[in-house]
């Protein structure tokens, strides 16, 4: 049933809650914003932050942005059977050994393979489906609001470039099957506009270039300025303050929130909590689905010749795979920052990521630098390793984000969003549309995309209630 409440607060403060937080406003809700985080406007250490604050302050949207990560007979992701078996050193995704994962990382490791083929494919193409549908609505948005996005480095159209041949032929069919695909470039074209990459051709390691559909941008920029935004409307935020669970009755019904070991009642909940939510989600069906999957980060001058266009790299092997290429300017210099790599980090509550288990992900976005901008990759060398951050991805055994409802008093709803793998900013204004659509008890196609149960099967079925 419909409930007049408008008083709403929204748990998690990355990209993915405050884009829903701006249509909320839209909707004249009443918003309180919650985050274990100091503000982003602090002097707070970076790693201090979630994904969305703790990664560089670049995001890419793109048709294939959020991906299917098992669809186990596919190109362009044949060796995910074997990723969770090794070490980021012995080419896998693990940042620790097999044998010290714990009892909720096997059975997410073992939902992710007991997604079956069929399964994968409808999922990928689901995925494809959330991507396009939000970037019609960044589109209006773009257009809508225009002062939101000004001076953020926007940069449309993306440059893809592949290693090996047969995975650009098939990317290249799937680009064109999605509406993404805008120009293929031949080797002479490519070499002609993009002379940087006269070098990695001579290795052999240029197997295809096309572009398409999307834009960059400085997604921090932005966060930034919809917090402002929405603390000019009204919106109360709360920093370093601590979620740790929903309370429900012996019905299911949420009875309230745990914020810093005391209950808080609100109309309405939205929680998105990144990688980090831990156990605070054990009384809803959410339960360890979302785990955290690492990437890293460097930045090089953007310079001989100077690219012009945002790029995607995909590079054959395991650690390395898709690597964003993002052109902005720092302190008025063009500069190329690159994001990158895969490691299992589990169900942790904070950021306790050494270098060492680092390491091997970052050696590999280095030598992507060094191959595809030897030049750049010189003249940034003596200060390239100051330029390191990283930061954690929400991520399903399903790839699939999860949006999950639960009845709250008073006709209220607590709302579960998040998960969205390499894809939360490409698909958060079509999470905030699910969200939006919830609140006024309309159906949405997200609603069911991502169920919580869709696919998985060895998570427990019911979820505890406390009392
Ligand atoms: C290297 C790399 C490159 C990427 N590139 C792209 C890209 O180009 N395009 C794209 O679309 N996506 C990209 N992504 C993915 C994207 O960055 C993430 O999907 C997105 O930032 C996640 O946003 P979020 O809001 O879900 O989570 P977060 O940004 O992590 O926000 C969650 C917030 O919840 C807070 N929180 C957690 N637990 C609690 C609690 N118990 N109590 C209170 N607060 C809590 C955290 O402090 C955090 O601020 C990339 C990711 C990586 C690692």
């Amino acid at each position: 049933m419909y409930s007049n409440n408008k008083k709403i607060v929204i748990v998690g403060t990355g990209i993915v809650n405050l884009v829903s937080a701006y249509f909320l406003a839209k909707e004249h809700y009443d918003l309180i914003l919650i985050d274990k985080a100091p503000s982003p406007f602090s002097n707070s250490h970076w790693k201090e932050q979630g994904c969305t604050f703790g990664g560089e302050n670049v995001r890419m949207f793109s048709y294939t942005e959020a991906d299917n990560y098992n669809e186990k007979d596919s190109q362009l992701y044949s060796k995910m059977d074997r990723a969770f078996e090794n070490t980021i050193d012995q080419d896998g995704w693990l940042v620790r050994a097999k044998e010290m994962l714990s009892l909720p990382e096997q059975e997410w490791i073992q939902d992710f393979h007991s997604v079956n083929p069929e399964e994968a494919r409808q999922f990928g193409e689901d995925i494809y489906t959330v991507n396009i549908r939000s970037g019609a609505l960044w589109e209006t948005w773009i257009t809508e609001a225009q002062g939101l996005f000004e001076d953020l480095d926007f940069r449309r159209g993306i440059l893809r470039i592949y290693s090996e041949a047969a995975d650009f032929d098939v990317a290249k069919q799937l680009h064109s099957r999605l509406g993404s695909l805008v120009h293929v470039l031949d080797k002479e074209e490519a070499l002609r506009k993009y002379p940087v990459f006269r070098k990695v051709n001579a290795t052999g390691k240029l197997g295809g270039c096309m572009t398409a559909k999307g834009f960059t941008l400085k997604v921090q920029d932005l966060s930034k300025r919809i917090i402002w935004y929405l603390m000019a409307y009204g919106a109360k935020f709360r920093w370093n303050t601590t979620f740790s669970g929903v309370q429900r009755d012996q019905a299911g019904v949420v009875k309230g929130i745990i914020v810093d070991g005391e209950l808080e009642q609100y109309g309405h909940y939205l929680l998105s909590l990144g990688a980090y939510a831990g156990t605070s989600l054990d009384t809803t069906q959410s339960n360890n689905l979302v785990h955290g999957v690492l990437g890293v980060w460097l930045t090089i001058p953007n310079v001989h010749p100077e690219l012009n266009y945002s790029m995607k790299i995909h590079k054959a092997g395991h650690v390395g795979e898709d690597t964003n290429v993002t052109l902005i300017h720092q302190n008025g210099e063009p500069v190329l920052v690159l994001g990158s790599g895969y490691g299992y980090v589990g169900n942790l509550t904070e950021n306790r990521i050494g270098n060492d288990e680092l390491e091997g992900i970052y050696k590999s976005l280095k030598n992507t630098a060094q191959t595809y901008f030897p030049e750049a990759y010189e003249e940034g060398a003596a200060t390239i390793d100051s330029t390191k951050r990283y930061c954690v991805r929400p991520w399903t055994p399903t790839s699939l984000g999860i949006f999950e409802t639960l009845p709250a008093l008073d006709n209220g709803k607590l709302i579960i969003t998040g998960g969205n793998n390499t894809g939360g900013f490409t698909q958060s204004p079509y999470i905030a549309d699910a969200v939006v659509s919830q609140l006024k008890d309309k159906t949405h196609p997200v609603h069911s995309l991502f169920h919580p149960k869709r696919g998985i099967r060895v998570l427990e079925e019911i979820p505890k209630v406390n009392g």
